[in-house]
């Protein structure tokens, strides 16, 4: 069941939403050669939790941590440890927040110090499907509009969309109905109402569309080991057009 929030609880999760893009954008300036994932981890949860609000990825489904952190050809779910970031990685970070019982989630992908001009690359695409999905998230358009207009961009970009993770409804549940896939024929779905709001968040691969969970039953990876980014956030579909809530 898709649910469709009011005015009181968009501004809920308007709220939460702040939390979430804050503490990326605090992420983005900590992350360089040199630290570990479960640092940005620890300062993910200290930035979260001084703004107010809880780290909703901790303890979902037993998961040990208050962010994902997906290290190059980590696709989504990797877990915070003791891996160093080198100069050169990509790192894609995703966040969740609760805050006055509504929920905020987003993924952003960061560059290591200097990386290569096809890891940057990968990483602005990924971004601007993200974007190109969003043009379509207006009132009367169908779910699927969204899910192809990401395709195309990526894919005319010459890199590949994950199909077995998908965005999702989102409000008091981090994941509600619908799903939002990254792909897809136009047209099809629900449509669009106002007060929806959906988590959209295209992965792609710069290889293979493919991937595969690793034996921790976390870590999704790509199959052929390719460059994998991750681009997410949290829309509300308004009857002016859609607001990204955890873009700050
Ligand atoms: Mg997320
Ligand atoms: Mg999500």
């Amino acid at each position: 069941m898709i649910t469709i929030k009011n005015s009181q609880e968009i501004e809920y999760m308007r709220q939460a939403g702040r939390v979430v893009g804050e503490t990326l954008l605090k992420l983005e300036e900590i992350i360089r050669p040199g630290i570990t994932t479960a640092e940005i981890d620890r300062l993910a949860e200290e930035f979260i939790t001084k703004q107010g609000a809880k780290p909703s990825f901790k303890g979902y489904y037993g998961f040990p941590a208050s962010i994902c952190t997906s290290v190059n050809e980590e696709v989504v779910h990797g877990i915070p440890g003791d891996r160093v970031l080198e100069e050169g990685d990509i790192i894609s970070v995703d966040c969740g927040a609760i805050l006055n019982g509504y929920q905020g989630d987003a993924a952003r992908t960061f560059s290591v110090g200097t990386v290569s001009e096809e890891a940057m690359r990968l990483i602005n695409i990924t971004k601007e499907s993200f974007f190109k999905g969003v043009e379509k998230a207006l009132v009367g358009n169908k779910l699927t509009d969204i899910s192809h207009s990401i395709q195309k961009y990526a894919e005319d970009a010459g890199y590949s969309v994950v199909r077995d993770y998908v965005g999702h409804g989102i409000g008091k549940e981090m994941h509600e109905d619908p799903e939002v896939p990254n792909f897809g024929r136009p047209g099809r779905g629900p449509k669009l109402i106002s007060g929806m709001v959906l988590a959209i968040e295209p992965m792609i691969n710069i290889g293979d569309y493919r991937v595969v969970t690793q034996s921790n039953d976390w870590t999704v990876v790509t199959v052929d080991k390719s460059l994998s980014a991750h681009y997410e956030n949290t829309v509300a579909i308004l009857p002016d057009g859609p607001e990204i809530l955890t873009l700050v």
